[in-house]
Order: structure tokens, then sequence, then C-alpha cells
């Protein structure tokens, strides 16, 4: 199928590994211009090799953080005029509710809430007036099953989701979408971080806790970046422009219920 994506232009923001970088990938092999965007030059470079060889296309690179204004406004001087905005960044620290402040809360809420909302906020106009935008942002299956201890994360997402959900009807009949991904478990860093805090928070061996989380997926396995990137191009694409202010779950299964 083609994606409809060629010449498309998208920034994708937290892109140096994990769920950000096999995004990229699969815009990139759908023919678009891509921007990545993270805060470590050298993990971003080696990343935009990766995507070129992989892809054919030689991504720009921003060296930003997209938690502050500066990041921000250094994303959007290199690409004023996106059709795609992937919002992406690291997950919160796991742990108890109790051992965190107010600090902490405006950390999550920076970079898991507002960030995604202030880029929206720079390019849906845009996107409005030129008849088509597709905004993806990634969450997490917390969003719909809380864990307990991602508390942060629990609650700057959500509150990202309720924004979105009131966003994304006012947007459609320009032909641009908007839709949450909610990972499950994919073997990327941030997996391994939050398994690792498990077996700590727990008096667990990390390999006894990821055998167990791995087992009970219903897959028997965690998922592969490259799936996630996958549904996140689909999202982006042409067909896809009648499908807005959805959470779309891609977890292997794990979420028990029937919706
Ligand atoms: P990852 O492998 O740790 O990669 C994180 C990426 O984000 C890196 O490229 C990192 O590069 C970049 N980044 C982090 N903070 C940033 C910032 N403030 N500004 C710009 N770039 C930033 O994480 P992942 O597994 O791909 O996860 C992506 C998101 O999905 C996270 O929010 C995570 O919590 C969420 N999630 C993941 C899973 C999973 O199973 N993997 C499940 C549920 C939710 P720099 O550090 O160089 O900036």
């Amino acid at each position: 199928m083609d994606f409809g994506l060629k010449g498309r232009k998208a920034i994708v923001c937290a892109a140096s590994m994990g769920l950000g970088k096999a995004s990229a990938i699969a815009l990139g092999k759908e023919g678009a211009e891509l921007v990545i965007v993270a805060r470590r030059r050298e993990i971003l470079a080696q990343a935009a090799d990766d995507i070129a060889a992989q892809t054919g296309v030689r991504p720009m690179t921003v060296v930003a953080d997209v938690t502050t204004p500066d990041g921000r406004g250094a994303i959007i001087s290199a690409c004023p005029n996106p059709d795609i905005l992937i919002n992406n960044a690291g997950g919160p620290p796991a742990g108890d509710f109790r051992n965190f402040g107010r600090d902490d809360w405006i950390k999550a809420l920076d970079a898991n809430m507002i960030a995604p909302i202030e880029l929206i906020k720079a390019t849906v106009d845009g996107m409005m007036a030129r008849g088509f935008g597709r905004i993806v942002n990634v969450t997490s299956h917390a969003v719909k099953a809380p864990v307990a201890m991602l508390a942060l994360s629990n609650g700057a997402r959500t509150g990202l989701t309720g924004f979105i959900a009131g966003l994304a009807r006012t947007t459609a009949a320009r032909n641009v979408t908007i839709n949450n991904i909610l990972p499950g478990t994919f073997d990327t860093d941030r997996l391994k971080s939050n398994l690792t805090a498990l077996a700590k928070n727990t008096a667990r061996d990390v390999a006894a806790v990821t055998d167990e989380i791995r087992d009970a997926n219903p897959t028997r396995r965690f998922g592969h970046p490259d799936e996630f990137g996958a549904v996140c191009a689909f999202l982006c694409s042409v067909q896809a422009g009648y499908m807005t202010g959805q959470n779309i779950l891609v977890d292997g299964g794990a979420y028990p219920g029937t919706f």
C-alpha cells in the first residue's frame, strides 16, 4: 500500500532511539522528509546515519530538548510548515508517588503533556490552512491501565489524552487528524530501565522480572520498535484520514478488556 507520504515533511521528536527512531524509519521508508530531534548530539547523528542507510532519506537533525521553549523554537525554525508531527519524549521516572515533589510533577507535565501541546499549537493552524496534517502523540498503555509505580506518567499522559480528545474534533474538517499511540512493552532502553526499577522496588532479580513480564504477554514476547513505527506511519497515511481522536493500544493484547 502506498501511504501517500512521499515528500511530506515530518518532525519526529525524541527520535535518536527506540520508538521515535522506529517511527522516523517507517516514515522515511514511505518517502517523507524527516526532521529528527533529541538532546544528545552524537547519538542523534548516529541515528541519522542509520535512518539514511535504511530508508535512503537523510534526515535533518535538531539537537533540542522538547521540554524547553528554546528547544521547541529550534524545531519549528528547522521545519516551520510540517505536514506530520510525531510528539514524543522520554518517560518520567518510576517510583512511589510519596517520594515525588512538585518539581517532579512539573518535569513530567513539561515532557509528557505541555511539550506536545505547545508543538501542536505551533503547527496545527498551518496544517489546517494547507488542508493536510497528521499528528501522533506517543503516550503509554498506562493511560488505559494505570501502573501505580508509573504515577508521574499516568497523570501527565492522561492530561494530554483529555486535551487531545477535545482538540481532535476541531481540526478534522480540515483533514488534520490527531491520534495517540499507547505502547505496551517494546524492547527499548526505556523498557529496560522500567524493568530495572520494578526489580529494585520488589527486591527481585532483573532477569526474573524480565522473563515474567515477557511471558505474561499473550504474544510471549516484547514488541519490536519497527512494529510500533509501522502503526505510526499508517496513522500518518492518506488512508487514515477518517481516524481521529483515537487512542490506539499496541501491546500484544496485554490489555484484557473487550474494548
Ligand atoms: P527510549 O528508548 O529511552 O528513547 C527515548 C528517546 O527520547 C531518545 O532518543 C532520547 O534521546 C529522546 N528524548 C528523551 N527526552 C527528550 C527530550 N526532553 N527532548 C528531546 N528528546 C528526548 O524510549 P522509548 O522506549 O522509545 O519510549 C518513548 C516514549 O514511549 C517514552 O515516553 C516512554 O515512556 C513511552 N513508553 C515506552 C514504552 C516501551 O515499552 N518502550 C511503553 C510505554 C510508554 P536524548 O536522551 O538524547 O534526548
